[in-house]
C-alpha cells in the first residue's frame, strides 16, 4: 500500500477529477492540504485515490504535479526512527554490527550464528532498535548459507509511542516489520528494519522451490539479529514491497531502469 500526502496546490488544495472529468472546483469538493491518500492505481503521472484522512471528496483522481511543481508526495512510513546523525549508529552499535546494518555489508556465507538455530519458541529482534521482526515458527530450514524467515511480524503498533518514534505519523492499517526497496547495487529487494531502516539482507520469491509454505525466503544476516526467548503473539505477514514497486515504476517511467528484477 502507497500513500501520498498533499503538499500542494491553490489555498483551497487540489481540484479533484472523477471518472476523467472535471468536476469541482468548490473548495469543499478539493483535496485539503495534508490530506492522505491511498494510491489505487497510478496512470501517467494521474493518481486513482481513496482518502485515508483529512478533508476533501473520498475518492477521485489528482494529478501528481503541476508544471513541473509537485502536489503530492508519497509517505514513506519507515524508517520511523531516524538519528540526527549517523554517528548515533557508531556509539549505538559494535563495529561488525554496524558494518552490517548501516553500510550493508554481507557476512560471509555460513558465518551466521542464527544460521542452523531453530528454538521451539521466542522470537528475532532488530540488531539495532529491538523490533520484533520474525518469529521462530517462521523461520525456514533452506541451508542457504544465511538465516531464512518466511513471514515477518506485523509491526508492533505499541512502539509507536515509544521515545524515539517519529511523532506525527498516524498508524494507519496493518503494517510489516520488514520492509523491501530496491538494490540498484547488486540487484534483488533489499530488506530493512521498519522502525530504524537497518539492512537486513534480501528478500527472495524461491521459498516455495526450497520447501516453504509460502513464496517468500527472507534471506538475514545474524549480526541483524537479536533472538530471545520471550514468545510474541503477534500476527505475521510477507514483507512491505510497495517501496519497491514504487521505485521501479518510477525508473521505469524516467527511461532509468527497464528489466526484470526479479533475482
Ligand atoms: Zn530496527
Amino acid at each position: 500500500m502507497v500513500l501520498w500526502r498533499v503538499v500542494g496546490g491553490t489555498s483551497s488544495g487540489l481540484v479533484v477529477r472523477e471518472q476523467l472529468l472535471l468536476t469541482s472546483a468548490a473548495k469543499e469538493q478539493r483535496l485539503q492540504h495534508g490530506a492522505v491518500v491511498e494510491e489505487v492505481t497510478l496512470i501517467g503521472g494521474r493518481l486513482q485515490y481513496r482518502k485515508r484522512r483529512g478533508q476533501g471528496p473520498d475518492c477521485g483522481w489528482v494529478s501528481l504535479q503541476l508544471k513541473g511543481k509537485r502536489l503530492l508526495e508519497t509517505l514513506d512510513q519507515w524508517p520511523l526512527f531516524v538519528p540526527d546523525d549517523e554517528e548515533y549508529w557508531q556509539r549505538h552499535l559494535t563495529s561488525e554490527v554496524y558494518e552490517v546494518m548501516r553500510e550493508k555489508v554481507t557476512e560471509p556465507r555460513n558465518s551466521g550464528k542464527y544460521m542452523n538455530f531453530y528454538p521451539e519458541r521466542g522470537h528475532f529482534r532488530c540488531a539495532a532498535c529491538e523490533t520484533p521482526l520474525y518469529s521462530s515458527q517462521s523461520k525456514m530450514k533452506t541451508h542457504c548459507g544465511w538465516a531464512a524467515f518466511a513471514r515477518c511480524f506485523i509491526m508492533d503498533d505499541r512502539r509507536q509511542t515509544s521515545p524515539g518514534a517519529a511523532v506525527g505519523i498516524e498508524w494507519i492499517g496493518d503494517r510489516p516489520s520488514v520492509v523491501a526497496q530496491v538494490d540498484w547495487i547488486s540487484g534483488g529487494r533489499e530488506i530493512l528494519c521498519r522502525h530504524c531502516g537497518g539492512h537486513l539482507g534480501h528478500v527472495f520469491m524461491d521459498g516455495l522451490a526450497l520447501g516453504g509454505a509460502v513464496p517468500e525466503r527472507h534471506c538475514v544476516n545474524s549480526l541483524s539479529l537479536n533472538y530471545v526467548e520471550e514468545a510474541l503473539d503477534l500476527q505475521e505477514l510477507p514483507c512491505d514491497l510497495s517501496t519497491f514497486h514504487r521505485q521501479l515504476r518510477e525508473h521505469s517511467e524516467d527511461g532509468s531502469y527497464s528489466g526484470v528484477m526479479d533475482r
